[in-house]
């Protein structure tokens, strides 16, 4: 019996893989991450990941059905100040309920905040979550925490990269818009300068 793990599209019976109690897991390539690698400076390097499936008894005696996804990997996007590669370090664990149908998963999206969902399926390809959620846990404004652009950086006041960690702010610089906006609407006490 093949390995799914060295599968090349690696697709799984959600069904039965949930049923079951099922793990896999595999090292994918970028260059077959090819929406993801749009994104990026190169497709070279992996992304790991490992995929789980597990079932919980339901009051009402049915069985919720979850896939767990873990992913790892290092990739290149260009940095939006000085445009020259940056390193981005991407990781995250996501939980998913299945349900049946679409219209299931669109009449209890708005009820569940625990999990995402997705439909069912007796062949589902692993590789394309895996790819959706990979590309969700890029940065939207990928930096280099001190740009090393040559010609600039002995020029800047101060010298470079005062106060800042390079490898702590390579890691991705994410802004929130919902945060933003919340600093922007948070009052202000009367009389009172900054802060
Ligand atoms: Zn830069």
């Amino acid at each position: 019996m093949a390995s799914p793990d060295v599968q090349a599209r690696p697709w799984i019976d959600t069904n039965e893989f949930t049923r079951t109690g099922q793990r896999i897991s595999g090292r994918c390539p970028l260059a077959l991450l090819a929406r993801m690698s749009d994104m990026l400076t190169d497709d070279d390097g992996y992304v790991d990941w490992s995929l789980e499936g597990e079932r919980s008894r339901r009051a009402d005696g049915g069985f919720d059905a979850h896939l767990a996804l873990a992913f790892s990997g290092a990739v290149r996007m260009r940095c939006v100040r000085c445009l020259e590669p940056v390193e981005i370090t991407i990781e995250d664990r996501r939980h998913f309920k299945l349900v049946v149908t679409e219209s299931v998963a669109e009449r209890e999206d708005a009820q569940t905040d625990d999990f995402d969902l997705l439909v069912t399926s007796p062949h589902f390809e692993v590789l394309d979550l895996l790819e959706d959620e990979a590309i969700m846990a890029l940065p939207l404004a990928p930096a280099h925490g001190t740009c090393a652009r040559p010609g600039e950086t002995a020029e800047r006041p101060g010298g470079a990269g005062v106060g800042i960690d390079p490898d702590e702010a390579a890691q991705g610089e994410r802004p929130n818009p919902f945060a933003v906006l919340a600093a922007l609407k948070k009052p202000r006490p009367p009389g009172d300068g900054e802060n």
